[in-house]
Formats: C-alpha cells, sequence, structure tokens
C-alpha cells in the first residue's frame, strides 16, 4: 500500500470556486512520486483498456493499485490553515473563559511546557497523526516560543508523514508577555527564526533521500501578534522573510482587543501595520482577520494576502461572524482552518459545517429582538457547503502555493477514502436522494471520523484504520 500507482474509484472535489465535481469511476494514475499523471473517466477514449492495464500491473506489484467498493468515495485532503500545536492538551479545556484568562492562566502556562523537546514531540506526533485521520493532509502549524520544541514539532510530522508547514513563534516584548514564556529579545527572536529556517530546510532535504515519496515540511516565520512583538523584532522578520522568500503566519483582526492594540499603537490597523513590516504577501497567512474594513480587504488583495478562517474558534473569542463572502467577492484568497485550540475540534468537517451555519447567521442576524430589516450584515452573507469544501481544500493550497487540494493532472495525490455506508455512519442517501450534490453534502453534514477509512498524503498510505 505504500507505493500506490493508479487508483480507480468515485472522487468530489472542487476545481473551481462555487461548484463541485464528481469523478464517477475515474482512474487516477500517479507518477513515481505520488503526483497525478493522468486522469481517464469512463466516457474518455481507451478508459477500458487504461483499466485493464492498471488491475494487470497491479497485480504484478502488489500493493500499487487500489480499486474502491461502490459505497467507497474519495474527497481531497484537507489543508488546516492554522493550529497551535502546544495548545493540542488544551482542545476543549476552559472555553467559557474570557480570552486573556483562557491565554494567562491555561495557554502561555501550557505552550511553556514545549521547553521540554520529548514533550513537544509527543504532542505534536499525536496531534499531526489525529489530524491525518481527520482527513487533514496539509497543516500549518504554530509551533511555541521555543526553537527546539518547535523543530521537535517538524520532526513529528515529517514521522506522521503529514505535509506541514511550522513556524517558531515569535513573542519578544518584555512588557507584553510573561518572563515564563518568551523570547529572551528581538535579537534571540530573530537569530532563532533565521536557524529555525535553516534546520527545517535541512530535515526535509534528509527526508528527501531517506524517504522515497516525502511530502515535505517548510517553514514558517511566525510573528505571534503585533500585541506580543516589537517594532524591532517585526521589522526584522520582515527582512527575513523578504530574504528567504519564507513562508508567513501571524494573527490579524481577530477581535475588539487586537484590532485596538494597532489603532492605539501606530494610529492604523493592523493589517495596515503588518503591511509596513513587510508581513503581508504571498504564502502569508493570517488568521482569523473578522475586524477587516473595505482598505483592510483590498490591501490584502494587493499583496496576494491569505484569511485563515476559523469558524468555530471565531465563535468564542472573535466577537463577530468573519465575513468570507464578502473576503473571497473582494477577490482575497482565503482557505480554512480549526484554530486548536480556540477552536475545539480537530477536524476541518465540522469547521466546513460551522462556516456555513456562521455565514447564515451573519446574513440574518442573531437578536430577534431587533427588527428583521436592520437585524443582519445587510446583505448576502451565506455560503454553500461546497464553497466550504473549496475553502479546506484549494483554498488552501492556494495559500501556501502547493499543488494539492484537488485532483486534478499535476496535484500530489492526497486523499481521504470514505465509507459511506460504515455502520452508524450511513451517509448514503437511502436510495432516495442519490443525486452528486445531495451525496456530497451528506457526506460533509454528517462523515464522522469512523468514516474516514485511509488517508494517502502524496500517493502513500498514511492511515488505514482497517488495519488497525
Ligand atoms: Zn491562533
Amino acid at each position: 500500500m505504500s507505493n500506490l500507482n493508479a487508483v480507480l474509484g468515485s472522487f468530489f472535489h472542487t476545481p473551481a470556486y462555487g461548484g463541485f465535481e464528481l469523478l464517477e469511476r475515474a482512474l487516477i494514475e500517479l507518477d513515481g512520486r505520488g503526483f497525478i499523471e493522468r486522469v481517464t473517466l469512463p466516457s474518455d477514449e481507451g478508459y477500458d483498456a487504461h483499466v485493464i492495464a492498471a488491475r494487470e500491473a497491479g497485480a504484478r506489484e502488489p500493493g500499487t493499485f487500489m480499486e474502491l467498493g461502490s459505497d467507497e468515495c474519495g474527497l481531497p485532503g484537507f489543508v488546516d490553515l492554522h493550529v497551535h500545536a502546544p495548545q493540542w492538551p488544551q482542545a476543549g479545556v476552559a472555553l467559557d473563559e474570557p480570552l486573556d484568562v483562557w491565554l494567562d492562566q491555561r495557554t502561555f502556562p501550557l505552550e511553556a511546557r514545549f521547553a521540554d523537546p520529548a514533550f513537544a514531540h509527543a504532542v505534536g506526533l499525536d496531534l499531526a497523526r489525529t489530524l491525518l485521520s481527520r482527513g487533514t493532509t496539509t497543516c500549518l502549524y504554530f509551533g511555541s516560543a521555543h526553537l527546539e520544541g518547535s523543530f521537535e514539532l517538524a520532526r513529528a510530522c515529517t514521522e506522521a508523514g503529514q505535509r506541514a508547514v511550522v513556524g517558531k513563534v515569535v513573542m519578544d516584548d518584555p512588557e507584553a508577555n510573561h518572563d515564563f514564556y518568551r523570547d529572551a529579545s528581538p535579537a534571540s527572536a530573530l537569530a532563532d527564526t533565521e536557524e529555525f529556517l535553516g534546520r527545517v530546510e535541512h530535515l526535509d532535504a534528509d527526508c528527501r533521500r531517506t524517504v522515497e515519496r516525502f511530502p515535505g515540511v517548510f517553514a514558517a516565520v511566525t510573528p505571534r501578534f503585533i500585541p506580543s512583538c516589537t517594532d524591532e523584532a517585526l521589522a526584522g522578520l520582515g527582512q527575513i522573510v523578504a530574504a528567504h522568500d519564507a513562508y508567513v503566519q501571524s494573527h490579524c483582526n481577530e477581535g475588539e482587543w487586537e484590532h485596538g492594540v494597532a489603532v492605539a499603537r501606530y494610529g492604523k490597523t493592523d493589517a495596515e501595520a503588518l503591511a509596513d513590516f513587510g508581513l503581508l504577501r504571498p504564502k502569508a497567512v493570517m488568521a482569523h482577520c473578522t475586524f477587516m474594513n473595505e482598505s483592510d480587504t483590498a490591501l490584502f488583495a494587493q499583496t496576494g494576502t491569505t484569511v485563515a478562517h476559523c469558524p468555530i474558534s471565531n465563535a468564542y473569542f472573535a466577537d463577530s461572524a468573519c465575513p468570507v463572502r464578502r473576503i473571497h467577492e473582494a477577490g482575497v484568497k482565503i482557505g480554512l482552518a480549526t484554530d486548536i485550540s480556540g477552536g475545539f475540534s480537530p477536524s476541518l468537517y465540522e469547521n466546513i459545517r460551522m462556516a456555513v451555519m456562521a455565514s447564515r447567521m451573519l446574513e440574518s442576524g442573531v437578536d430577534a429582538l431587533v427588527p428583521c430589516s436592520s437585524r443582519g450584515a445587510g446583505r448576502l452573507s451565506r455560503i454553500s457547503v461546497a464553497e466550504a469544501l473549496y475553502l479546506a481544500t484549494k483554498g488552501g493550497a492556494e495559500a501556501l502555493e502547493l499543488p494539492v487540494g484537488s485532483f486534478e493532472v499535476g496535484r500530489a495525490f492526497d486523499v481521504q477514502i470514505l465509507d459511506t455506508r460504515h455502520p452508524y455512519a450511513d451517509l448514503t442517501g437511502f436510495g432516495i436522494f442519490d443525486a452528486p450534490a445531495d451525496r456530497l453534502a451528506r457526506i460533509l453534514y454528517l462523515a464522522t471520523p469512523d468514516s474516514i477509512r485511509k488517508v494517502f498524503v502524496q500517493g502513500r498510505c498514511v492511515i488505514d484504520r482497517d488495519a488497525l
């Protein structure tokens, strides 16, 4: 099962925003590195001959050919654009506390434990495997403020076989951070960031030599957010990003407080300040972005920066709902994220559902005591479940500029195989709702972790529940 060359089965994906495509009984053939070389449909010339040849090749080399059953189907592996790995043990804990209490009493003491590389590795490995089992094949991670702990997280991703972009968090302002958990100085924060970039690059190179089809682990420059960093660190990180053409991740305009800090400190919005430091650019991913005005949105579009939409987390800490539709229509790239552990769930399925529901509530409004005419956002805000699937797949791929997220030729074969008739999780329409749109909707709304039987990253099996 580790050197897949061809798969025959039915696959849903969203090659373009807004709709979806069902590749029914498609033969997907891979090159030697796990990238899709050819997709052949029953209506294509030569289909039968290709299928016979693939089956024969599979019989000669067991494990290289997989045929899905009629109750099975494939979805692209998800791309999660915002995860705090050190917060994984905290998922679901104390979410009824205000953000400052949640951070000061729970989160920062927990993140400080990443000072122990063994702890960081154990938490990172468990999280990477859990995310893979939920169908997330690519993930953008915040590590901790520690160089070694963050590096152990990157190593854990390679061990789990998950494609990942990992950052060592910078939080250097002694006025804004606890002494027990921060960078020692702006200079050390910048030096550690440079060293982290180099070490992850070599980690990946070492893995490429030893693992034939390794999916890739990359490094990201990661200022926690403006309120926790000095101007010296932010300016230095901007220079590092430009010099290395590196990934960048941070938070932007998450809630009322963060928004207010930037305005008080610089007399401008969070987005404008980040842009001044050179931190808005292609391959930059900013979490939340709920308080974006029209000029912030235009700035994101101009600079090619992506919004990581975290709908479950926003319900707890963002003081508002993210205007996904407005952001997309303004030409800004946007993907989906769990925001572990501001969001409690490791599943992007649950975030797809919440993204759709939050968009409906933004549109209609939520307080019945306010007149209907002024209760909602005053414009069409809803997104469809297929649009949310796009955010979770190709939206994330565009953000990270990685060839993943769909079953188009040239993309890595990252796939989650679902059993739609698994006991206690029947996703079929009982013969009544068999139209492709209905089938996809039932999968996206009702799939459970048990529905996902196998997960492949770049043609390599990394989760096989049936082998457990
Ligand atoms: Zn976050």
